[in-house]
């Protein structure tokens, strides 16, 4: 067996992220297989809108920044992809509930209608964390690979899947929600999402601080707590702290984060044992501090095929992954 991949759409395409304080977008040329030009220029700052949570004056920047990229680029733009938060139907370009971190667009919304009315080009629109694991799927660090999972470790975690060259949306486009699995049952953590005990309420920066306040208070005695707090209190101290005090080669530091890299192989474990990924792709702003040897080793305690047949990369777009992401999938869906 010697799977090809799908074939890829050539064009030039408008790429757009929205995110909670910022539209960032730029326009992206696929020419070939592997190449990939970007040009990521423009951001657009939501908080300078007078009414940030008015729909209105968000669709006119909105419409305003696709219109400039337009009318600069050489060769014509094609269609445009938006990668936003919030929950997406793709097929419809709707976003279906509103968002706490985009107030500006209360669901169910036809993004994709008002858009395509708006600027006289097609739209193809997707939840972010999809589209920034189809990002790097198609120019990033999964490239060439069929079969990919991307967790984001960041205030939260998202995740998005790819199954033999397609995303994976699920019936109510709820798919690849990776950071709400339970890995408990016992209501230890409340997470953001009213849920107990979700993967998100311990492997996110936020869930790394809380075990960290959880270590320090039932360890309070230990020699190695005063360095590790320095100014703070317990119910201050954050990652940045413990990141410090890991560099500093702090013992009980380490030893947390070795606690936070168990927590991240509980869940990815699993997920891995479901979807059975070639490439394993980590991004967000916590992946910089993951040990990936660390991890490989605690997910060889839990996953069923041998960890050496599995990548685990960390993710090679950054911020950018969810707007090449969307600018693919436009390409992909409207040509
Ligand atoms: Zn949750």
């Amino acid at each position: 067996m010697n799977p090809t991949l799908p074939a890829l759409m050539t064009g030039e395409a408008i790429g757009i992220d929205i995110g909670g304080t910022k539209i960032n977008g730029g326009t992206i040329r696929v020419s070939d297989q592997a190449a990939l030009q970007a040009n990521l220029g423009t951001v657009y700052d939501l908080q300078n809108l007078a009414t940030p949570t008015k729909t209105e004056p968000f669709l006119e920047a909105l419409t305003t920044i696709i219109a400039n990229l337009k009318n600069t680029s050489k060769p014509p733009i094609q269609c445009v992809g938006i990668s936003t938060a919030g929950m997406v139907d793709p097929n419809r370009g709707m976003i279906l509930g509103s968002t706490g971190n985009l107030p500006a667009v209360i669901g169910p919304f036809n993004l994709k209608a008002t858009l395509e009315e708006r600027t006289g080009l097609k739209v193809h629109v997707e939840n972010d964390a999809n589209a920034a694991a189809y990002g790097e799927y198609r120019a990033g660090a999964a490239q060439g690979y069929r079969n990919v999972l991307m967790i984001t470790l960041g205030t939260g975690v998202g995740g998005g899947v790819v199954v033999e060259g397609k995303l994976v949306q699920g019936a109510h486009f709820s798919g690849g929600e990776v950071g709400h699995i339970a890995i408990g049952h016992d209501k230890k953590r409340q997470c953001t999402c009213g849920r107990w005990d979700c993967w998100e309420a311990y492997a996110s920066g936020t869930g790394l601080a809380l075990t960290t306040r959880e270590m320090l208070k039932s360890q309070a005695h230990r020699p190695e707590v005063k360095a590790l707090l320095k100014d703070d209190t317990i119910e201050e101290i954050g990652t940045h702290a413990l990141i410090a005090a890991v560099g500093e080669k702090n013992p009980f530091a380490i030893e947390i984060m070795d606690l936070w890299h168990e927590h991240i192989a509980v869940g990815l474990g699993s997920i891995m044992n479901v979807l059975d990924p070639e490439m394993v792709v980590i991004g967000g702003g916590m992946a910089q501090f993951v040990d990936f040897e660390k991890l490989k080793k605690a997910l060889s305690q839990r996953v069923m095929v041998p960890i050496e047949s599995v990548h685990l990369e960390p993710a090679v777009l950054g911020n950018h992954a969810g707007m090449i992401g969307a600018a693919f999938l436009a390409l992909e869906h409207l040509n």
